[in-house]
């Protein structure tokens, strides 16, 4: 922003402590470009708590337009695969614990790893 130029100041709200006004340098959009959907975040002056909240096309507009920087972001590629079995659960979280704490716990989950492979093969 050159010198003497007036900073914009943008109202938001804390869920906390209800409006406040920030500057663009106090804000940051986030477009996820898998999806479209659009969400700004800042940093509440009051309670210092972060706040993100979703938002649309517009309001993304007229805060980039007022200098508030923007990023993208996408969906990650794993929610598109197909998941088969059980999920994990406390009881294999443990087993894979103290699986990892013996020395030769790469070669016992590779020997395991193939067990299961031939489990559903067969
Ligand atoms: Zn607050």
């Amino acid at each position: 922003m050159a010198k003497g130029v007036a900073m914009p100041i943008i109202r938001a709200t804390c869920p906390t402590c209800g409006d406040v006004e920030l500057t663009p340098r106090d804000l940051k959009v986030m477009v996820c470009s898998t999806n479209g959907e659009a969400t700004y975040g800042f940093r509440c002056p009051g309670c210092k708590f972060l706040v993100s909240k979703k938002t649309d096309k517009q309001v993304v507009e007229v805060l980039v337009s007022s200098g508030v920087s923007m990023s993208f972001w996408r969906l990650p590629a794993e929610l598109n695969e197909s998941h088969d079995g059980e999920p994990i659960n406390y009881d294999d979280l443990i087993d894979f614990h103290y699986l990892i704490n013996s020395d030769d716990w790469i070669i016992r989950l590779r020997d395991e790893l193939n067990e299961v492979g031939k489990d559903i093969e067969s």
